[in-house]
Formats: C-alpha cells, structure tokens, sequence
C-alpha cells in the first residue's frame, strides 16, 4: 500500500527513505562538512559521518543508483535520472559543493532526495516487473496513463467528487489489483471459474456477458451524462442521447451545440486486459483506447458529417485512463467555460478543467465500485452455491 510510481498509494515507507535522505543532506552540508575532513583518506574514513556516508554509498550502489566519478555528465537538465553518486569520498563535496545554495545545475537539496528516489524505485519497478504476470503488466502499463491516480487525491468538495467508503475500499483494490472479494470461487451470474488466487476476478467481471448490459452500461451512462452537465456547466447546449427525427436509431450518444460548430461524441469504457483486449493492445500502454476511438470514428465519423457536425470520441480506461482525446475535449469545455463569462480568468479557467477531470474520475470510480459491489454480492464458491445451483445437494 506504501506510495510506490506503479503500484501502490499512500506514503513511502521511512526505511526505504532513510538512507536516501541522509545521502541528500549530507549533500546539502558537503560545502561546510569538507574543511572538518582530515585529507588522508584512511583517517577520514575513521570518522563517524564519513563512515557512514561511505556505507549509504553502497547501499543505495547496491540498490540500482549508478556511480559515478567527476562531474554529471548532463548538468543542465535537473530531471535528468543520470548517475548522483559520486564514486569516492574525495569527490562527494566536489560534486555536490554548491547544492546547500539555491541551485547546483538545477538541484536542491529536495530535488536531489526526490530523484535518488526515482531512480530507487525504478529499479525496483523494473525487477518487479520480471515476475509480474501477464495481467499485473498490463494493469500496470495501463496506471501508468494520465487519469487513474485523479481519484486518490480529488477534493470532495460537490456531490460529484464525493466517494463512500464502501465504494472507496472496491476502488481502492482495483487500483492495487487486489481481487474484490479473495473468497469466491466463481462468477454468479455465468458460472465462469476464476483463477485459483483469483487474479482474474476483477477483469471477469468488467467483461461478463451477463453484466454487460446491466451495472457496465449503467456505469457508461452515468460518463456520457455526467460529461454533458459539464457540457451546460461550460455554458455549451448539450444532450445525452437525442432522439432521431427520423431514420436508424445508431447514433453517437451525445451532442454539443459550440458556437458555430457542432460536436457529437461518444462515450465508451474500456478495460485494458480482458482477454479480447490483450490480443488486440500487443504491451502498448493506451494501445486499448487508441483501438476503441478509432473504431468508434469509422463508426460514427459519416454521420457527424451527414449532420454537419463533427466527431469525437470520449474514451476512458476502466483504471481512469483518460484517452487524449477525451482530455482535449475536456479543455475544449473550459476555454468555452472562459469565452462564455462562466469563468472570469485564467485561473479558473484552469480550475474548472482540474475540477472536471475530478468528478469524471470519481464517477468512473463510483460506478466501477458498484459493479464490483453487485458481482461480489451474486458471486459463488465452490462448497456452496455453485454446487447448490446445479441442483446436486451440498455436502456436509
Ligand atoms: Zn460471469
């Protein structure tokens, strides 16, 4: 649960901070602590910080952060994930000898902490990721998106960013991978049997045929509509799912009237790792959406031009990953928001973008609790219902 890049949320854990943040400090002090440094190396090593400089030396070497001797190769870029560790003790305040300033090539003293860490948890990430399953890979690629870690830190200050616990605790261990409920044995509604340490619960049922047209076109709808009150919040004319005058009834699910333009959109949730989605995305984080706007524009594209209009499409990860499109969209909404007197600056311009982006996060969040929720409520184990439905009798 411990704040990781990929996986996990919270705060880190202070042993795997430790060692990082003495190292930064006493990059931060080096300019101050150097004239105290005997200059033959086999005394300085007898003192107390220096020994224990050189000790964190190797344990941060021992958990993937590159040494290196002489100056960083490439001082101007301050994010730059490069070698920080100067390789004797001799170069640590040459190295790190202006930092306790404002900047040495970029770098505080809390910058340096943050990028060690970076660097840290990469390389953990990277030797987890040897191991990882097929789907945790996926899980992973698809968090790595924009959107998915919107609800772990929105505001719930409207009724739109507001989660309850219950719906909280499904999120929270879909966010992790964690299956929704680790005692059932199979889904209730089509009998499928999950996988022995249940990894597969969750994407099972965010596919089922049997809920597809239930809690997952609910959650659908509640996106699409939800997109459309911002629609009027932005000042724009919009509707969800406007009858046909006439003709087919297939048509894009929602209509935004801009000044002088017309865009119908289209809603749609994807869940990067059913199995149809894993031989369609090949490994590519985001490949899913890209998939599911492009079929949507050759399906509703001719239509939109029929209509004199435009087309886009407004899809989402199942984790909150926001296709580029939807984000443009969204922008779309608040510079209309600023054009229409909505907003009055800038600034909150910027904020009713941060705040949409919450609340359509939070929906999608709410909604993916509440098929979780039901799923778990109808699923089965082994020694009872299933057993149960099929009409042979429990044994005791
Ligand atoms: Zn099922």
């Amino acid at each position: 649960m411990c704040l990781r890049r990929l996986s996990g949320f919270g705060i880190r854990r202070s042993t795997d901070l430790r060692h990082i943040a003495y190292w930064s400090a006493a990059a931060q002090a080096a300019r101050f602590t150097q004239q105290f440094v005997p200059p033959n190396p086999s005394v300085a090593r007898s003192l107390p910080f220096v020994a224990a400089r050189v000790d964190i030396y190797k344990h941060l070497k021992s958990l993937g952060v590159l040494a290196q001797s002489g100056q960083r190769a490439n001082s101007d870029n301050p994010s730059d994930k490069g070698p920080w560790l100067p390789s004797s003790v001799k170069e640590f305040s040459d190295f790190y000898a202006g930092i306790s300033g404002d900047f040495y090539a970029g770098v505080s003293g809390i910058k340096l902490q943050r990028c060690i860490t970076a660097v840290v948890e990469d390389a953990k990430d990277a030797d987890e990721w040897l191991t990882a399953t097929k789907l945790e890979k996926m899980r992973l690629l698809d968090l790595r998106g924009r959107g998915p870690s919107v609800f772990l830190s929105a505001i719930p200050n409207s009724a739109a960013t507001v989660i309850t616990d219950r719906d909280w605790l499904f999120a929270a261990r879909f966010y992790l991978g964690l299956p929704p409920d680790p005692f059932c044995t199979h889904c209730g509604a089509c009998g499928f049997r999950f996988a022995r340490d249940n990894s597969d619960q969750a994407t099972h049922y965010m596919c089922c045929v049997k809920y597809r047209r239930l809690t997952v076109t609910m959650r659908h709808d509640a996106l699409g509509q939800h997109g459309c009150v911002l629609g009027r919040r932005a000042g724009v004319a919009a509707a969800w799912e406007p009858p046909p005058d006439s003709g087919a009834r297939d048509r894009p699910d929602g209509v935004f009237h801009f000044v002088g333009d017309t865009l119908y959109t289209d809603t749609t949730v994807r869940h990067a790792y059913t199995p149809s989605a894993m031989k369609v995305v090949n490994f590519k984080p985001g490949a899913v959406l890209e998939s599911a706007v492009k079929g949507k524009k050759k399906h509703y594209c001719p239509f939109a031009k029929e209509n004199g209009g435009r087309f886009a499409a407004l899809a989402i990860s199942t984790h909150g990953r926001f296709h580029e499109d939807f984000l443009i969209f969204i922008k779309k909404l608040s510079w209309e928001a600023l054009n229409n007197g909505v907003v009055l600056s800038e600034k909150q311009r910027r904020r009713f973008l941060i705040q949409a982006v919450a609340e359509l996060s939070i929906i999608l969040q709410r909604q993916n609790a509440k098929i979780l929720y039901r799923c778990v409520l109808n699923s089965r184990s082994y020694s009872h219902g299933y057993r149960y439905r099929r009409g042979q009798r429990r044994r005791t």
